[in-house]
């Protein structure tokens, strides 16, 4: 009744409009809310939008970018990305369980189109949407241009872990900013080609993947304007950062990928 003689009374109309103005603004705002502005982290301008960082463990982060959200090598279950915007579109490097785990993918993954080598892809229940890249293939997915690049071990007692082919790195494009992400590699010579990096991931940990030396060597030459180490457990990232040093122009950004 109260309610009725609001709407009815003229001196309280105004009063009313503004009341349901704001409650349908209450309403609205999450669902008006971007995968942008719900994902805490480092935030990197693009021409289209900021892209955040969002680190979550070893190999495993998030990234969003506009209303899209990005989860590279989940793995650890589904708790884990809880509170976190759904992914459109889920990256896998390898076989390896710090980056393939298929029940988390289960558990996370809803519509989301996964981006796989076909190792990985034949590891992984049929219902998954699963796009297969093998190295130098691309694709635009999910609204986003994805390509798969070569990872691998270089060296003789290493060669065990990752082999030529059959895992990728990525290097997505996000509003004109081209990010790689490494996967699990050695300071190969596709990557200290690669052009034109806006951000990078680089992996640094023996036995499986390289030395700090060799990061940093790689990055020193493809230069890429802010580098990530991740898949760091047990390195020396204070060395690498001192390795790549101040006269590089790249900007290395510590965070931590263990809390
Ligand atoms: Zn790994």
């Amino acid at each position: 009744m109260r309610l009725n003689k609001l709407f009815l009374t003229g001196s309280n109309r105004v009063a009313s409009a503004s009341l349901i103005i704001g409650l349908l603004a209450m309403v609205l705002m999450p669902v008006a809310q971007t995968a942008e502005t719900k994902l805490d982290g480092d935030r990197i301008s693009t021409r289209d939008g900021d892209l955040t960082i969002h680190p979550i463990n070893h190999a495993t982060f998030v990234m969003a970018w506009k209303d899209k959200t990005i989860y590279v090598d989940p793995v650890g279950g589904g708790k884990r990305f809880d509170g976190l915007p759904k992914p459109d579109l889920i990256l896998v490097t390898d076989i390896h369980g710090d980056h393939l785990d298929a029940g988390t993918l289960e558990a996370i993954g809803g519509s989301a189109t996964i981006v796989a080598p076909a190792a990985v892809a034949e590891k992984l229940p049929e219902k998954l949407q699963t796009t297969v890249l093998a190295n130098g293939e691309s694709k635009s997915v999910a609204g986003i241009s994805v390509e798969a690049v070569p990872m691998y071990n270089l060296t003789a007692d290493r060669l065990k872990f990752h082999n030529k082919g059959r895992g990728n790195g990525y290097v997505v494009t996000l509003g004109g900013k081209r990010v790689y992400i490494s996967g699990d590699t050695e300071d190969i010579p596709e990557m200290r080609a690669l052009k034109k990096i806006d951000v990078a991931f680089v992996c640094m940990n023996l036995p499986y993947t390289m030395t700090v030396e060799q990061a940093a060597g790689a990055v020193r030459e493809f230069k890429p304007k802010i580098v990530y180490p991740y898949h760091y457990r047990g390195s020396d990232t204070e060395k690498f950062k001192q390795l790549v040093g101040n006269d590089s122009s790249v900007e290395v950004r510590l965070r931590d990928w263990y809390k």
